[in-house]
């Protein structure tokens, strides 16, 4: 009678942890809206970095750690963004962190040593995202696994017939008009996709400060190639864009989502929303 209650207990309690939602927690906005479409209603989704928030200079809190803690898996843009998960390694506790960067066949560097790790940029590379988030789940909910394959096919609908929309807007602009000026260098994987060549103001990460020099050599190349339009980004200071626009009379092209999505409601609240409003936004000021 003893075993058979306690073979019971164990029972219901293999029956709640399969009840209730897979906890997910993202470390970027993009990984945020995979996790949710591919997911469906198995699982809950926190995102610790909020949209429009720079993803460089995230710092999580008590409660971010708290959370990371609790995760069933913790989904990471990975390639050194996320620089301060080493040092809070050992309270995320079990879940598992999928850095999805790293994951990556092919992954850009600058100077030959720094991973770019800007991967969103590029369909692609959101495609191959959310078919490891879906193998994630797969693994931790083998009895959903149905369901989340069915989510990831349609995500993945929709992203090739983007790739098709995309693809077929910057084909309107000339190839030597493809000139990325921007903020920083986020559009690494967006240039290897569409033949562009960026020219960021500051590096990798939005912190670094560019020199006299570098910025000299930009204004000279802005003339040189007769360049129409620079462009700001939205979670970055546009001072040092406003300067270059004011030394070159450039033209100010509009604001660019480098980093990850806008606020909700807004106009680059999803991914499909934010590389439309990127691609319409560069091809209209480039032409
Ligand atoms: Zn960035």
């Amino acid at each position: 009678m003893k075993h058979l209650l306690l073979l019971s207990a164990f029972i219901v309690s293999l029956v709640r942890a399969e009840d209730r939602p897979l906890r997910v927690v993202t470390l970027n906005t993009v990984l945020t809206e995979i996790a949710r479409e591919v997911g469906g209603g198995q699982i809950s989704v926190n995102g610790l970095v909020k949209p429009d928030v720079d993803p460089h200079s995230f710092d999580p809190s008590a409660s971010d750690i708290r959370a990371l803690a609790e995760a069933d898996v913790v989904l990471a843009s990975g390639l050194s963004l996320e620089s301060y998960l080493d040092r809070i390694a050992s309270n995320t506790g079990k879940a598992r962190v999928l850095k999805i960067g790293d994951a990556l066949p092919s992954v850009l560097s600058t100077g030959g040593s720094e991973p770019d790790p800007h991967w969103w940029n590029s369909i692609d590379n959101v495609l191959f995202a959310s078919e490891l988030v879906r193998a994630e789940y797969a693994r931790l909910r083998p009895s959903s696994a149905t369901e989340f394959a069915r989510n990831a096919q349609a995500y993945r609908r929709r992203l090739l017939a983007l790739k098709t929309e995309i693809a077929r807007e910057i084909d309107t602009l000339p190839p030597e008009k493809r000139h990325l000026v921007t903020s920083h260098d986020a559009f690494g994987y967006f240039a290897r996709d569409y033949g562009f060549t960026v020219h960021a103001i500051s590096g990798l990460s939005t912190d670094s400060e560019p020199d006299a020099r570098h910025l000299a050599t930009l204004i000279d190349l802005i003339r040189r190639k007769h360049i129409k339009a620079v462009f700001a980004e939205s979670s970055v200071n546009s001072k040092l864009i406003a300067n270059l626009v004011r030394e070159t009379g450039v033209r100010l092209g509009g604001t660019l989502y480098a980093d990850g999505l806008g606020v909700a409601g807004g106009d680059a609240a999803t991914y499909e929303a934010m590389v439309r409003l990127n691609a319409r936004t560069i091809v209209e000021s480039l032409r």
